[in-house]
């Protein structure tokens, strides 16, 4: 069932009205908010980076220590994507309400760093991110930038210029548990927000589809953005089934004006 455009209006100000009158809003986002970037949802069937291969065949941390340049193969498109993506207006508007004191917290499932690049602070990167790679050898971590452009330039696997191991991006492989540090202030920040907003994730992934339970616990209100339905549907506030680059500059303008 699509919504009208009252319904659609309608949402956005009671959006807007929560966001005004909250004193400590989260922010929850997911693959779907980087899909207008150009980053396809590598989970969504028939996406491909997925579907060519089973996961857990090449992306799993075992699979990455048996097979490296498989797992860089596999990757290879993934980063050049990243490389050259932009972030798109949803980031940038969740940038601007954070830095007119509306936003605390943003969490976010994505690796790309759009959010940090749009201008956004305080995000929580649950799966890592691939702004760095770490030595599987001696643990050394650099900053990901010249080596990637070089490994999407030429295809090869990263090396550690310490010790010559093999370089694995700073992103929570199969396999691996969530950094703890980043899931205890995650869980934190869910736990102490009166609003949770959640854009462009349907939260079939725990454990951090656990986190608007966590909210709701507290008390908090949570505004859905996502295109298909969610598990916390029933105990939202308001559920906008729309793409987020349009809904969230149109929520921006509604909570800041013109
Ligand atoms: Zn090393």
């Amino acid at each position: 069932m699509s919504s009208t455009t009252q319904d659609i209006a309608e949402n956005i100000l009671r959006s807007a009205d929560l966001i005004k009158n909250s004193h400590h809003v989260v922010v929850l986002t997911g693959a779907g908010i980087s899909t207008p970037s150009g980053i396809p949802d590598f989970r969504s069937p028939g996406i491909g980076l997925w579907t060519r291969y089973l996961p857990m065949e090449v992306a799993s941390l075992t699979a990455f220590r048996h097979d490296p340049e498989k797992f860089y193969t596999w990757l290879h498109p993934l980063t050049s994507n990243m490389l050259s993506a932009k972030p798109n207006p949803a980031h940038y508007a969740l940038a601007e309400l954070q830095a007119s004191g509306y936003i605390s917290t943003i969490i976010t499932k994505n690796i790309d760093g759009l959010h940090t690049r749009a201008g956004a602070i305080n995000v929580l990167e649950l799966h890592g991110s691939m702004n760095s790679l770490t030595c599987i050898n001696c643990f050394q971590q650099v900053p990901s930038e010249g080596l990637i452009h070089e490994f999407v330039e030429h295809c090869t696997v990263p090396r550690c210029k310490y010790c010559g191991g093999i370089m694995k991006p700073d992103v929570i492989l199969y396999e691996e548990q969530l950094p703890v540090k980043i899931w205890n202030k995650a869980e934190e920040a869910s736990q102490r927000c009166d609003l949770m907003l959640i854009a462009g994730t349907s939260l079939e992934v725990m454990p951090s589809a656990k986190l608007p339970i966590l909210a709701l616990d507290n008390g908090a209100e949570l505004i859905i953005i996502n295109n298909m339905p969610t598990y916390v549907d029933v105990r939202a506030g308001v559920i906008i089934r729309e793409d987020v680059a349009q809904v969230l500059p149109m929520i921006l303008q509604e909570v800041c004006g013109a």
